[in-house]
This record gives structure tokens, C-alpha cells and sequence, in this order.
């Protein structure tokens, strides 16, 4: 093993991190919970007790025009209406509520671009901006119920966008700046959109990405299209069609600064938004005005301990998931937060530029994703280690399973042993936080999402028969509505009834994931149902034998899948990518094994390793495993418009085509 490339810093740290893996247990440090905003564990037993009024409580966050005449309407399950008789608007609850609070001088955003350009977005400017903009679409003849889609980077009028159809009762349909332009047509083709909202050029960490001429080549003539309308964002030169095209600069100039918030109903659409597709085809999952607010309002101002006046928080995602809509958008905005917004990539201009807006802007809350900090670990302690990173005071996660070694890599390096972390569990159709800690009350241990939040009801229960298990592991459902829930996917009634509600009837929502409750009733979330493996009879979450691997010292990442086998059901394979510049080596191989054996069994050993460059991921960095099975047995690959990087898959393919030439050798 290339040993030699690693520098004794980090065999240290490692030590360090692998002796702390011993501690099981961290409760919320005596400071942190000194300042917090909950630290009275009895709210779970309150929300529990009366959880419809837990909710409704939660609605009370909010201003609405006028109040609900029912929490809860749940005579048609699983189509549940929150908040019936309602009636409010996101973007006065986001923007005017505040600025008519006296808050209009607060920055609402930080943000900075890619070549290090800076823009200081107060409350006050937001709401000018929202209510121009709003008021040029509805110019444009757009309105209430119509659909638009938003194709654009992370760049202010990507927010300004979402709010201003908001505003005015349009459907927005985000879909991420990363996605091709043949992905967005179908997009829009599929949800019928009207407008279509897009930029001259997007920054690519130093290049610029002609997205208008890209949207024309692939937009071909659809007929309920009837605006492009184009954010000069970078100066990329693209051709403007006649009757169709409009700058947004000109019709925001020529607009009405004043345009009074529709009255939405509780139950009107707000977005539709595809998820990442890591399983199957993406769905078009159907979010609402009333109760969607209520659960993003509520858990980011509950998870995130929001200190409204002092805090600087930051989530990193993309707005084009259901992260950036939460909990950059909606969540922040309703609770008068000021956020930091970053355009750019976490490796762009250098690896540690995260660190540096850390230290910039003074970051209190930091909000990522496992696989960015496992990237953060490969790239080494020494990038954050340049930047005073003392003003965090939380830390955030979401995605995937978090692997304990890098859950305490995350608690050592960046939060310097004094930051909670919330790992945080929920689902583009969730629309907000299910599963989480709250970091005041909460112990946390490295690899859990802890426990369902107040008013929700999780369990695990026995994939046969649907019947709760207390310890163990099974399937996670929700067995009780949530205001923020999906209402159905979009134009599929049927698809939304079969893939959430088929399994154990219409009251108990199926998410897909599996899970084990250990004996504190915490939650493990190991992965989707699909992706367990059966070894032996052995029920295995991929994410434990990952965690495993990963926490070999010389391995950065893993992904693990079932293969069939004759003599054990399924054997183990496992795409192992190396710690920096190391090689795959026989001995490295052994280490693998031997860690496995340790740490689970060693039945639970890979029967054969892959050494990756790099795993192949959606575009919001989930490894897709169902294309490692799609290769890993010689089929043509399934769907793969969500991959974010097709070479890596070309890769993967020479590797195994000279693994399969050697063994016939
Ligand atoms: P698709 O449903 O199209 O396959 P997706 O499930 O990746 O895509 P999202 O809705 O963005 O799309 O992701 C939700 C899933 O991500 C969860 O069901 C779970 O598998 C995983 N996940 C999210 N947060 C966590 C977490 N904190 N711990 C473990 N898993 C998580
Ligand atoms: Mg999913």
C-alpha cells in the first residue's frame, strides 16, 4: 500500500477518529444548549399527545389572510388537505410580513459568485425585485395555476424567480442548473409550463455554459411554451426568438413596482419539483401553499436552533433540489434568516473556498451533504485548516447516510468538537425535516438521524406483514400525516397511490428507505429498500458494510451491491475508491476484507472489489447503485438522464471489461 503518500497528519487524525468511534453518545454541549431555543424534551410528549394541534400550533408561525376552519381534512386517504379554508401567500409570508415588521434593512442573502463577485440582498431589496418580476409575468399574461419552469444556477434571480410566482399564484418547476436542456424540455413538456425561466450562460467552475443556446437547440416547438424569458447573467452571446423571447432586464424595467400577493387557498399547488431519480424514472412530486410553509417554517427554525437576529446560516445545496427550495428558500425566508447563497462549486476556485466564506461572512449554521464532506476528506484537513472556522456553532446533514467516519471527521475538523450536527432525514416528498435531532435536546450518535421530529409518527416495521418492530430492521414508514407531505405526483394520481400507499394501505406511507431501531428507539436509515443486500440469509444495509469500508484509513468512498450467487443467495461487490493518489493493491484488498470481518462478520466480507476513480452519482452527488448492478452483471444500463457524469460509468465499464479479460486468462 502507497502509505508513503499520506502525510503522518493524517494517520494521526485518523487514529484520532477511529479512537473516537469507541464513544457512542454525544449529548448537546452544556454552551449550546445554554442559548438554545428548545431544550424541553417534553415537546415530544406535548406534540404527541395532540399532534393535530402541535400543527396547527406550528401554523400560528405564519400570517394568513384568513385561518383554516380545519387542521386536518383526512376523509380521502392518502389525499389528505392541511390547513382547509386557509388562505395565505408565500411570498408576503416570506417578504412583505418582515419588511412591514421593520425588518426591510436585514440581509435576507449574502451572495457570491464564482470569480468572487459580491451582492448584499436585504429583505427590502428582495421584496422590489419579487413584486417587479411578479408583476412583468402576469404582464406576460401568466398566472394563478399556470406552470413555470426555472432553469438557472445559483444566482439571486433564481430566488427572486420561485417568490415571484409564488406571488401570483404561479406553479413553479425548478429543475436543476446541472440537468441537460433536453431534461428540462421534457420537463416542461411533461408539466405543461407556459414559461420557461433560463440565463444567457451559467459560471462552470472558470467556464461559462451557453444554457439559452443549449435551451434552444433542445426546446423544439412546444406549443404550450409560449415565453422564454432570459436573465442576462453572464454576457453569453444567444439568439432572442421573435413573439417568444424576453429579456428579464426589459420586461422588470417596464414593470409595475406594485403587485399585491394573490390570496392562495391552503391547498393550492406552489411547485412541482422531479426527484434525483437514484432508483427509478423521476417523479413529479406535487407540493401545496399552506402546509408546506408550516413544515419548512417549523423544522428550520427547530432544527437549525434559528437565532433569527444573529445567525448567518448557510445551506450549500442547489436551489434545484428539494434542499435549496426548503431550506434556502422557503424556510430561511419565512423565518427572516440571513443566508449565505454561493454560486459556485465547493472546489472552485481551490478546495478550500467553503471554509473561506465560513470565515468571510461569519457562518453560524452549515448545512452539506455527506457525499461534500466526503470529498472534503479526500482533499485533505489542511484546505479548512487555513480558515478560522469558529464562528459555527451547528452543523447540518442530508442526503444519505452519513458514515461515522465522516460524521466525526465533520464534528472534529469543521466543528471543532463543539458543533451538534443534525443529521437530518427526509425526502424530496417529505418537503421538510421527518427525522432529525434538535440539537438542544437531543444526543446524537455519529451515523443516526436519532428520532422523528414532534407530530411525526416513523416507525420500522416487518417488510411481510407491516407490523411494528421496536429493535431491529425493517422498512421505514410515516404513519400519520404531515402538513408538508406530497399531495400526489403530478398529473400520476395512480403512481402516487401505488409507489407511497400500495403496500400497507392508505394511511401508511411507504418511503423506500430501509431502517433499524436500535435500543433507544434512535433511527438507522441503511438505505433504500433495494439496495439491501441478502447474504446468507443475512439481511445487510449497504450503508453499514460501506462504513466499514470506509473506515479502512486508505479508503475516501464505497459502494456496495448485491450480486446473485449459488452458494450464499447474494455476494457482496464492492466499488472502492482510494484515499488521494493510492493504487488498489492486493494488501489493500486484504485490509478491506479484514475490516469487514472486524467491524460486521465475515460473512459479511466482499466477494470481489472494483477499485474506482470515482463512483457514479446523480447529479446531486447520490451514488446510483442500480447502475453499479446494472454493470456489475453485464446488463445495458437503466435509466441514466440523472447521472452526472457519464465517463465515470465509460471507466467503470474498461475496468471490469480487463477484470473479466484477466480472469479468462
Ligand atoms: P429518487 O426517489 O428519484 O430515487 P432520491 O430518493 O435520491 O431520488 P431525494 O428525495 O432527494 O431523491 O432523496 C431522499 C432520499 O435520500 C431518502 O429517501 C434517503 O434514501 C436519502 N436520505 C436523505 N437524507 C438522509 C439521511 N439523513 N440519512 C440517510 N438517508 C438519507
Ligand atoms: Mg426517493
Amino acid at each position: 500500500m502507497a502509505t508513503e503518500n499520506m502525510t503522518s497528519g493524517e494517520g494521526e487524525l485518523e487514529r484520532e477518529l477511529t479512537g473516537m468511534l469507541e464513544i457512542e453518545r454525544f449529548d448537546p454541549p452544556a454552551e449550546f444548549v445554554a442559548r438554545a431555543n428548545l431544550t424541553d424534551p417534553a415537546i415530544y410528549e406535548r406534540a404527541e399527545a395532540d399532534w393535530q394541534g402541535w400543527w396547527a400550533s406550528q401554523a400560528e408561525r405564519l400570517h394568513w389572510f384568513r385561518r383554516w376552519d380545519q387542521v386536518l381534512d383526512d376523509s380521502n386517504p392518502p389525499f389528505y388537505k392541511w390547513f382547509v379554508g386557509g388562505k395565505l401567500n408565500v411570498s408576503y409570508n416570506c417578504l412583505d410580513r418582515h419588511v412591514e415588521a421593520g425588518l426591510g434593512g436585514r440581509v435576507a442573502y449574502h451572495w457570491h459568485g464564482e470569480e468572487g463577485e459580491e451582492e448584499e440582498i436585504t429583505y427590502a431589496d428582495l421584496l422590489a425585485r419579487v413584486k417587479r418580476f411578479a408583476s412583468a409575468l402576469k404582464e406576460l399574461g401568466i398566472g394563478k395555476g399556470d406552470v413555470v419552469g426555472i432553469y438557472m444556477g445559483m444566482i439571486p434571480e433564481v430566488v427572486v424567480a420561485m417568490l415571484a410566482c409564488a406571488r401570483i399564484g404561479a406553479v413553479h418547476n425548478v429543475v436543476f442548473g446541472g440537468f441537460s436542456a433536453e431534461s428540462v424540455r421534457e420537463r416542461m413538456e411533461f408539466s405543461q409550463a407556459r414559461a420557461l425561466i433560463t440565463v444567457d450562460g451559467a459560471a462552470r467552475k472558470g467556464n461559462v455554459a451557453a444554457v439559452k443556446q443549449q435551451v434552444d437547440q433542445h426546446m423544439g416547438d412546444l406549443d404550450h411554451l409560449e415565453h422564454i424569458i432570459v436573465v442576462r447573467a453572464k454576457g453569453t452571446p444567444c439568439e432572442m426568438r421573435e413573439g417568444r423571447d424576453v429579456w428579464y432586464h426589459e420586461i422588470v424595467e417596464a414593470a409595475d413596482p406594485e403587485c399585491p400577493p394573490e390570496e392562495m387557498d391552503a391547498e393550492d399547488p406552489l411547485y412541482i419539483l422531479y426527484t434525483s431519480g437514484s432508483t427509478a424514472k423521476p417523479k413529479g412530486i406535487l407540493h401545496t401553499t399552506g402546509g408546506y410553509l408550516v413544515g419548512a417554517s417549523s423544522t428550520h427554525q427547530n432544527v437549525f436552533d434559528l437565532h433569527a437576529d444573529t445567525d448567518t446560516y448557510w445551506c450549500c445545496a442547489d436551489v434545484g433540489w428539494v434542499t435549496g427550495h426548503t431550506y434556502i428558500v422557503y424556510g430561511p425566508l419565512a423565518n427572516a434568516a440571513t443566508s449565505i447563497m454561493y454560486e459556485g462549486a465547493p472546489d472552485y476556485p481551490h478546495r478550500g473556498i467553503w471554509w473561506e466564506l465560513v470565515q468571510r461572512y461569519r457562518a453560524t449554521i452549515f448545512y452539506t451533504a455527506p457525499t461534500a464532506i466526503r470529498a472534503c476528506i479526500k482533499w485533505g484537513p489542511e484546505h479548512p485548516g487555513k480558515f478560522d472556522l469558529s464562528s459555527l456553532r451547528l452543523l447540518g446533514t442530508v442526503g444519505e447516510p452519513i458514515n461515522p467516519k465522516a460524521w466525526l471527521w465533520y464534528h472534529k475538523v469543521i466543528g471543532g468538537e463543539r458543533c451538534p450536527i443534525v443529521d437530518t432525514w427526509w425526502q424530496t416528498e417529505t418537503g421538510s425535516i421527518m427525522i432529525s435531532p434538535l440539537p438542544g435536546i437531543t444526543s446524537t450518535k455519529p451515523g443516526s438521524a436519532t428520532r422523528p421530529l414532534p407530530g411525526i409518527l416513523a416507525e420500522v416495521v416487518d417488510e411481510r406483514d407491516g407490523t411494528p418492530i421496536e429493535e431491529g430492521q425493517g422498512l421505514l414508514v410515516l404513519k400519520r400525516p404531515w402538513p408538508s407531505m406530497l399531495r400526489t405526483l403530478y398529473k400520476e394520481d395512480e403512481r402516487f397511490v401505488e409507489t407511497y400507499f400500495r403496500r400497507f394501505g392508505n394511511e401508511t406511507y411507504l418511503v423506500g428507505d430501509a431502517a433499524r431501531r436500535d435500543k433507544d428507539g434512535y433511527f438507522w436509515v441503511i438505505g433504500r429498500i433495494d439496495d439491501v443486500v441478502n447474504v446468507s440469509g443475512h439481511r445487510l444495509s449497504t450503508a453499514e458494510l460501506e462504513s466499514a469500508i470506509v473506515a479502512c484509513e486508505a479508503v475516501a468512498e464505497a459502494a456496495v451491491i448485491g450480486q446473485s450467487d449459488e452458494l450464499t443467495g447474494q455476494a457482496i461487490t464492492a466499488f472502492v475508491t482510494l484515499q488521494g493518489e493510492l493504487d488498489g493493491s492486493d494488501e489493500v484488498e486484504s485490509l478491506v476484507r479484514a475490516e469487514v470481518a472486524e467491524r460486521i462478520g465475515k460473512f459479511a466480507r466482499p466477494k470481489r472489489i472494483i477499485w474506482a476513480d470515482d463512483l457514479p452519482k446523480t447529479r446531486s452527488g447520490k451514488i446510483m447503485r442500480r447502475l453499479l448492478r446494472d454493470i456489475a452483471e453485464g446488463r445495458a444500463l437503466g435509466d441514466v438522464t440523472t447521472l452526472r457524469d457519464p465517463t465515470v460509468m465509460a471507466a467503470l465499464e474498461e475496468k471490469i471489461r480487463a477484470e473479466q479479460a484477466s480472469i479468462e486468462e
